[in-house]
């Protein structure tokens, strides 16, 4: 069977776990938290970054951070996972759902403007397959309107933007390290903070709303609560385990991007006949592999081709049934214009098997296999 996910591992999640074990030091912020925080500062040049539970806690601080509140609108694509709009639910916003480019299927930027009301407080764009959003637009009309860009950056870890990383170019930034994205320790999770405002509440919000960091570094003489928040520092054991993954992030990556390529270069016979569509990187993007899917001709043949796979023993996966559509997402949003591409677009979506060191044999196969298909 080819597997759609194996979760990576580069050799030295146990010998960092073992070493976290030794230092006797398990719950958060000890030395392998600190040492990711920085590599990833480092390397994707922000202000702040602060290791979380998931991806999904990061986008509740993110919400927290954005003062959102009771009446506030929210605008986001409906194509996305359910924690990017569940977030700002939790706080009492009102999502608006805005429609997608074909294309990318990232939230279409052209069709921002028109939802945004005085009560919009904040745009979270979505980088799906961790190709960017068109994130010069994006920022030009948060500074117009006065607006809060968070950036749900879950697939985008070490994604490019005319140079720039996915993540740290909006307000805030939120990264998931669950076992199913580039870079893993099961469950895990990034906050970015990218000016340095947010800093401090940041580090509150995730410390249970107390002004723990600030008494560590002598800063207040009593550690006490100043401000709502949770428990959202990840404990030494998951952060060990992600340090091994960020040190050798640029192997994986390119590892990654060799089995995307192969699947591009292999499927494009299929795509110049007509049958299927292939993704598209903008010029200016530079995206990390995190996902390879083909556009087949409907629903229909999508549920054929996956069946077809099946029995040839391979796995392939689609998602998102847009939250427009969902029981929740009709209580908390609703679409903001016409779904012209959300629905018919994801149904025609289909993931393939793709993670770190998946051979090229088995890519060969997932090509030939769809090939036949078709041919
Ligand atoms: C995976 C994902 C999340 C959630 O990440 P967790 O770390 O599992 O909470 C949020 N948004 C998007 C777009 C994702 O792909």
């Amino acid at each position: 069977m080819i597997l759609f996910n194996v979760p990576a591992i580069t050799g030295n999640e146990h010998v960092y776990i073992q070493q976290a074990i030794m230092e006797r030091k398990f719950s958060g912020d000890g030395h392998f938290t600190k040492i990711s925080n920085e590599w990833m500062e480092r390397n994707f040049d922000t202000a702040k970054v602060l290791l979380t539970t998931s991806c999904t806690h990061a986008l509740e601080m993110a919400a927290m951070l954005a003062g959102i509140k009771e009446g506030d609108e929210v605008i986001m694509p409906s194509y996305t996972f359910v924690s990017t709009a569940n977030a700002f639910v939790l706080r009492g916003a009102k999502i608006v759902f805005v429609d997608i480019r074909p294309d990318t299927m990232n939230i279409d930027e052209s069709l921002i403007e028109a939802a945004i009301t005085p009560k919009t407080k904040a745009i979270v764009p979505v980088h799906y397959a961790g190709v960017s959003c068109e994130m010069d637009k994006i920022m030009e009309l948060a500074n117009k309107y006065n607006l809060i860009v968070i950036e749900d950056a879950a697939q985008g870890v070490m994604s490019q933007y005319k140079g720039r990383h996915l993540g740290a170019i909006g307000h805030l930034g939120c990264y998931s390290f669950h076992e199913t994205k580039n870079y893993n320790c099961g469950e895990g999770g990034a906050l970015l903070a990218n000016h340095e405002n947010y800093i401090e509440r940041a580090e509150i919000i995730r410390e249970k709303g107390t002004n723990r960091s600030r008494f560590f570094r002598g800063q207040v003489d009593k550690y006490t609560w100043v401000d709502i928040g949770s428990s959202y520092l990840p404990s030494e054991i998951n952060a060990a385990f992600l340090y091994a993954q960020l040190e050798k992030a640029e192997e994986i990556n390119n590892n990654r991007l060799e089995s995307w390529n192969r699947y591009y270069l292999g499927l494009g016979e299929l795509e110049s006949k007509g049958y299927i569509e292939l993704p598209t990187v903008p010029e200016g993007c530079t995206h990390n592999a995190h996902m390879f899917y083909i556009k087949c001709g409907s629903l229909d043949e999508r549920t054929r081709l996956m069946k077809y796979l099946k029995d040839e023993n391979i796995q392939s996966v689609f998602h998102y049934v847009p939250l427009h559509s969902s029981e929740a997402g009709m209580k908390f949003g609703y679409f903001h214009g016409e779904d012209r591409y959300t629905t018919v677009e994801s149904e025609k979506l289909l993931r393939l098997p793709l993670y770190y060191n998946i051979s090229r044999n088995d890519i060969d196969r997932v090509i030939e296999s769809i090939k036949k298909f078709y041919i």
